[in-house]
């Protein structure tokens, strides 16, 4: 896609730090790390979001976060590592280009992801209702 910032680093035209590639897979360092080693995991393919992108595709790349996560873990001494995927605008998303973000986490690393909410789950009855039945 034309104006998308993702297609013009899997073309070329902007530089990043490659880690991976295949055929259908691009796998380069996020600019603006939250920890040393994070990664992010897209499709070549221009597909917006989890929304959008197809089985197939979502397939192969679950599975390369997958191989990423064990090759930061071997190789940069990597104790935990959180996932992350942001889909719209109100859930983070800054570009879209559907990616996952591979987040290495250290022991006695500094970074924080909490949880933090309002919404205390009291009416959890009434969500797996409106989640199970059918149409
Ligand atoms: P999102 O917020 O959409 O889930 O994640 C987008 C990520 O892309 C951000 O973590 C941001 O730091 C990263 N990013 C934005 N622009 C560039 C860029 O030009 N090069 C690289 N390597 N990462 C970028
Ligand atoms: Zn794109």
């Amino acid at each position: 896609m034309e104006d998308c910032l993702f297609c013009k680093i899997i073309k070329g035209e902007i530089p990043c730090h490659k880690i991976y590639e295949d055929k259908k897979t691009i796998v380069f360092l996020d600019i603006n790390p939250w920890s040393r080693g994070h990664c992010l995991i897209l499709p070549k393919k221009h597909f917006r979001d989890i929304l959008e992108i197809d089985a197939e595709t979502l397939t192969h790349i679950i599975l390369v976060v997958q191989k990423i996560s064990v090759l930061v873990k071997e190789k940069l001494g990597v104790a935990g590592i959180n996932i992350l995927q942001n889909n719209n605008r109100i859930a983070g998303q800054g570009v879209d280009h559907i990616h996952f973000h591979v987040i290495p986490r250290y022991i006695d690393g500094s970074l924080k992801i909490s949880h933090s909410t309002e919404y205390k789950g009291d009416d959890l009855e009434e969500v797996t209702k409106l989640l199970t039945e059918s149409k």
